[in-house]
């Protein structure tokens, strides 16, 4: 029992074995832990939303990668925004709404130094902070600043166009002067596109798909901004402009995939093309970026936001017994916007 008297329990969902292929309810199970009292520089968090993300399919992997994967018994790893209940540092307090990195649990004993305070009455729910004003909208604005570059008058493509990178891409890339073709799966996502401003908007999902996207850009593309790889990249390839810029973010379509796919080696006419037509393939993770230009970031989509430039949009799942069926849902498209679990009230 705490200092305070009160025994603080924290449900929450572990990794119980690594999957093969798309994860099944056996890799997680459910636990119901007694948390410490926060000890100096930490406090004791109530998650409020927890944050569903694609990378969390490469954490539960132990395949070698850019992060270490979440161990065996481990709490699934995710970024949160919690109120906190009891601290022991001078730098939050009671009540606060802050954004940090609880994981998939009820409750969190975290460093207060990881966590940034939320401002509760900014005119924008909380959860954004997981959003459109956090990593993901932050994925967006990093790759196109520092590799995609779109200039006035040239055309940038981006798939998972309703989902809060894509969604973040199309809006800054228009707001750069660029032309903008989204790609999304099913017609209310590509209804959806619309509506945020793409000036095309193509189903993937359509056996045209292919033979739309050419006739959509009939002067190439300048920009891909590849968050899916798959399809839509076999299509997008022989449109690329000499000179484009390929930002690779993700490549989604391929998270649960055992094997390679079948068919010939394409690499050598993937690297012709990179040489004959000068592209720019550069991966990137955010974190790179994250520290220089977070404030950046941050000034400039407040006020898109605040102007009606950019819009955003949530798919908020009730309870935290939800969010094993939500990820799964996430690697195929079920989500319609960021995903996001609301913990607790
Ligand atoms: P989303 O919320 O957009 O969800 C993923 C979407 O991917 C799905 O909704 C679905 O949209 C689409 N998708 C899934 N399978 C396929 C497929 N086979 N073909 C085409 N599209 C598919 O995710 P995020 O916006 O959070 O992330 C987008 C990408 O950015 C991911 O690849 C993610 O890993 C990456 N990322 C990378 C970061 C970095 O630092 N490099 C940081 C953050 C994200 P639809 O139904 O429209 O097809």
């Amino acid at each position: 029992m705490g200092q305070s008297g009160q025994v603080t329990t924290s449900t929450r969902i572990v990794l119980a074995s690594r999957p093969h292929g798309e994860p099944t309810d056996d890799n997680f199970r459910t636990e119901h832990v007694e948390l410490p009292e926060p000890a100096d520089g930490e406090a004791l968090l109530q998650t409020l939303y927890l944050s569903l993300d694609p990378y969390m399919r490469g954490r539960m992997s132990d395949a070698k990668s850019y992060a270490a994967p979440v161990e065996i018994g481990a709490v699934m790893v995710g970024a949160t925004v919690s109120r906190v209940l009891r601290t022991a540092s001078d730098a939050v307090s009671e009540g606060d709404i802050v954004l940090g990195y609880g994981g998939w649990q009820s409750h969190s004993v975290e460093k207060v130094a990881h966590l940034r305070r939320i401002d509760p009455g900014a005119g924008v729910p909380v959860s954004t902070a997981l959003g459109v004003l956090g990593m993901p909208g932050f994925t967006a604005y990093a790759g196109l600043r520092n590799i995609g570059r779109p200039q006035p008058g040239e055309t940038v493509a981006v798939a998972a166009a309703t989902g809060p990178v894509g969604s973040a891409v199309g809006q800054i890339a228009r707001l750069k002067g660029a032309r903008t073709v989204g790609i999304a799966g099913g017609p209310d996502k590509v209804a959806y596109a619309k509506e945020l401003g793409f000036d095309v908007a193509l189903d993937h999902r359509s056996e045209t798909f292919a033979d739309d996207l050419k006739e959509a850009v009939p002067g190439g593309i300048d920009v891909y901004f590849e968050n899916v790889g798959g399809a839509v990249w076999d299509a997008v390839l022989p449109r690329l402009n000499p000179f484009a810029r390929v930002p690779v973010c993700g490549l989604v379509a391929g998270y649960n995939a055992t094997s390679l796919p079948e068919g010939p080696n394409r690499a050598p006419a993937l690297m012709g093309a990179i040489l004959s037509k000068s592209l720019l393939v550069r991966g990137f993770i955010q974190t790179e970026f994250a520290a220089e230009q977070t404030p950046d970031f941050l000034r400039d989509m407040t006020g898109w936001i605040a102007d009606g430039s950019v819009q955003y949009r949530e798919d908020i799942v009730d309870g935290l017994d939800q969010a094993i069926e939500a990820f799964r849902g996430l690697l195929k498209g079920r989500n319609f916007g960021k995903l996001v679990v609301r913990v607790s009230e």
